[in-house]
């Protein structure tokens, strides 16, 4: 399964020029299996989202992106309503208590925040506490990925991707592969948390699973990508 983990809608971030069901058509014909929506600071867009690729036949996730002093924290599992900006901490009670999954996103951008309020690197105690990294985001260069691969690396943590789509051209542009299809958000965050993820570019994720299926292996598990 070929996920964007990280969308943002105009139903709920402003910021963004993708309409849900444009995005939807897109992530399809692109060849993505789903995506998440994590619009800033509230789970609305990806409700909005999901309930369209529900009538759509297209699975979308629910996720939110949280500002915290930590970094930016893609947060999945946790359905109510969360403040834009949070400290790290109670973040992290909250999910928990919840069952969700934090993934720290583009960890090597340089700035994260509202209007980029910090700047350089999240603090490294950030790394002992999120879930996952996300190693490939299609808003960050080739070296802030690498670098971002680096920390997750160094930490032992799942890797994911998401395109951070802000625009109907950018989504799907980085991506996470499972091996297997995720039929619920408990699903997927278990196949995170179990490091049974990986993340990827689109044009490769999709060339692999081709090939896959005439029996084609590159490493242990993944002929069977789907
Ligand atoms: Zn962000
Ligand atoms: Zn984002």
């Amino acid at each position: 399964m070929v996920v964007d983990l990280h969308v943002h809608t105009s139903a709920s971030s402003k910021c963004s020029e993708l309409e849900p069901g444009d995005m939807i058509l897109r992530a399809r014909s692109s060849g993505l299996d789903a995506v998440a929506v994590t619009e800033h600071g509230t789970i609305h867009g990806a409700r909005v989202a999901r309930d369209l690729g529900l009538e759509m036949g297209f699975t979308v996730f629910l996720g939110v992106e949280v500002y915290t002093p930590g970094g930016d924290i893609l947060v999945f599992g946790v359905e109510e309503e969360l403040l834009p900006d949070m400290a790290f901490d109670e973040l992290h009670d909250l999910v928990g208590r919840k069952g969700g999954m934090m993934v720290l996103a583009h960890p090597a951008r340089g700035y994260w925040g509202h209007r980029r309020k910090y700047k350089g690197l999240p603090p490294r105690e950030v790394l002992g506490r999120v879930d996952a990294v996300e190693v490939l985001n299609g808003g960050c260069s080739y070296h802030e990925n690498v670098l971002a691969n680096r920390m997750a690396s160094e930490y032992g943590l799942p890797q994911v991707g998401g395109s951070d789509a802000h625009a109907p051209g950018e989504l799907g542009r980085c991506v996470t592969v499972f091996p297997r299809r995720a039929e619920s958000m408990e699903e997927l965050i278990a196949m995170v948390k179990g490091g049974e993820c990986r993340a990827a570019y689109l044009e490769e994720a999709l060339a692999r699973s081709a090939l896959a299926r005439y029996g084609v292996a590159f490493g242990a598990g993944e002929a069977k990508e789907t």
